[in-house]
């Protein structure tokens, strides 16, 4: 096999993957190392994302709500279920089975792209080389025209509460549980957070949330944040905000945890406690200290904004540069680096990158909240429509949740759109492409939308922006 390619990417998560199968397409002879090795100490494609992340974790989450509508929702709908039990083993056998088949899918795309898949360790050298050194075998030296690096990230740990991989455990080892914890405590309300907390509410567990920031999805809009909340609450999540926890240890059956709010310090006890309180960078043993890449003070390998690193010919994409962490914006960075190289186009839109919370309610948005237009003192127009007045959203049982649009009071261009309720994630969508064309809440409002569906309340919703809407008392 040659030791020369056009392009070497180190890491093959959702960055690192479509950078290498982009850089194929675009005619460059391309190799992806990659690390990552399944319990079975077997190489495994697609980093985080497929398999201890977006993936499993959408898998658990479909599985968990969908018990949970049999045991509680089921009799509204005049379907009676008798003797519903969950079977634990064979949902994480699906979700095992979902994420080998989805892996196993990248290595077919490699092949039928003609990209070199290495599994094993990536190092950065002077020069554009990079040292590989096979998970059974002597390393070796290859030469790039050009090094895309995509280690990705790893979660933060609290030093004063290790992982034990047992009781005190990171977001991989919640989606790994053989058991349902009789009392969980998930450190941090961040979208990890909330989904592993969800899965494991539904499944039966009491889960305690312990949040530090005052408010609740302070990254959210407001107004959606705070329904969110209301229907969490609802649902038996046990959210304490301005809690910050200050240190834990284990005791003869579980976890004791400390934390702080406003009222003092407070002891509570839980069976297993996940720590969800974000994710670092990952550069552990990627770069020579000859090879030129600056890192900054947080960890993040220092990028401009077209992911070229301080050293010429060497690229850098996804969890490991700035921006937020979600598999979409790596793999279109990788895209965009993949294209540039091969002397393409290629171009970022950072302002538009959706983000998505796969919780019931599901929480998806893009663009600005009305905090953020406020602080910069831009003059917008907002309009909403709730899921109540939705046809679909009733038949469908999921009827709580808003829709809103916000734009600008002059142009009428969309700034942000923030949906609370069923298929958010999906429904935002719309929203994605009409804010890449520089649309208006009027293009939104002269969109025809297929009736009933969902997607009628984004149409409503930019209709309230005029107090237009057909299906609401406009106000
Ligand atoms: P990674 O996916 O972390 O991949 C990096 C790869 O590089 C890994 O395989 C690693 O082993 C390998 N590597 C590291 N160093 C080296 C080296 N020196 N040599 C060779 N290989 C190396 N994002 C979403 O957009 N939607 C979601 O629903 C979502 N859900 C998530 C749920 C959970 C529980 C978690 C933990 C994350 C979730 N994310 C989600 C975030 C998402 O997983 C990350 O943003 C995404 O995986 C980042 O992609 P990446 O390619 O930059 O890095
Ligand atoms: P995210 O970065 O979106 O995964 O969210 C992580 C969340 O954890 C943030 O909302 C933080 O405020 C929260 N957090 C960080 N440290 C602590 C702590 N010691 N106790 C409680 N919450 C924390």
């Amino acid at each position: 096999m040659s030791s020369k390619f056009d392009v070497v990417v180190i890491g093959g998560g959702p960055a690192g993957y479509v950078a290498a199968i982009r850089a194929a397409q675009n005619g460059l002879s391309t190799a992806c190392i990659d690390a990552w090795l399944t319990p079975e100490g077997k190489p495994s494609l697609g980093g985080t994302c497929l398999n201890a992340g977006c993936i499993p974790s959408k898998a658990l989450l479909e599985s968990s709500e969908l018990l949970h509508r049999a045991r509680h929702e089921f009799t509204a709908h005049g379907i009676r279920l008798a003797g519903v039990e969950l079977d634990l083993q064979a949902m994480q056998a699906r979700k095992a089975a979902i994420v080998a088949q989805l892996c196993a899918g990248i290595q077919g795309l490699f092949k039928a792209n003609g990209v070199t898949a290495l599994a094993g360790h990536g190092h950065l050298l002077p020069g554009n080389k990079v040292r590989f050194t096979p998970a059974d075998g002597e390393p070796r030296l290859l030469e790039a025209g050009n090094v895309v690096l995509a280690t990705g990230s790893t979660p933060t740990a609290l030093p004063s509460l290790p992982f034990d991989g047992e009781r005190i455990v990171d977001s991989a080892g919640a989606l790994a549980f053989d058991a349902v914890p009789r009392r969980l405590g998930v450190i941090g309300a961040g979208v990890i957070g909330l989904e592993l907390g969800s899965v494991w509410r539904r499944l039966g567990a009491e889960v305690v949330v312990l949040e530090a920031m005052d408010r609740f999805l302070f990254m959210a809009d407001g107004q959606i944040a705070k329904e969110a909340e209301r229907q969490f609450r609802r649902q038996g999540l046990d959210i304490h905000l301005g809690a910050k926890v200050q240190s834990g240890e284990r005791t003869a059956g579980g976890v004791r945890l400390r934390y702080e709010d406003r009222q003092g310090s407070h002891d509570i006890e839980v069976d297993k406690v996940v720590v969800a309180v974000g994710r670092r960078p990952w550069t552990e043993g990627l770069l020579d200290p000859l090879a030129g890449v600056t890192v900054d003070a947080r960890g993040f390998i220092e990028v401009d904004a077209h992911c070229r690193t301080t050293a010429a010919g060497v690229w850098a994409i996804g969890d490991v540069v700035r921006g937020p962490m979600l598999a979409h914006k790596g793999s279109e960075e990788g895209v965009m680096v993949a294209d540039l190289i091969a002397g393409r186009y290629g171009h970022m839109n950072y302002g538009i990158i959706p983000s998505v919370i796969y919780t019931t309610p599901e929480i998806a948005w893009v663009g600005r909240t009305e905090e953020e237009l406020g602080q910069a003192g831009i003059t917008y127009k907002s309009g909403t429509f709730n899921f109540a007045a939705s046809g679909r959203a009733k038949a469908m049982d999921q009827a709580a949740g808003l829709v809103k649009v916000l734009a600008d009071a002059g142009s009428d261009e969309l700034l942000g759109v923030h949906v609370c309720g069923p298929m958010a994630g999906e429904l935002i969508a719309e929203a994605v492409v009409a804010m890449e064309f520089q649309g208006t809440a009027e293009d939104l409002q002269r969109t025809i939308h297929a009736h009933p569906t969902l997607a009628e309340a984004v149409h409503e919703a930019a209709l309230s922006v005029d107090r237009r809407a057909i299906h609401a008392i406009n106000r």
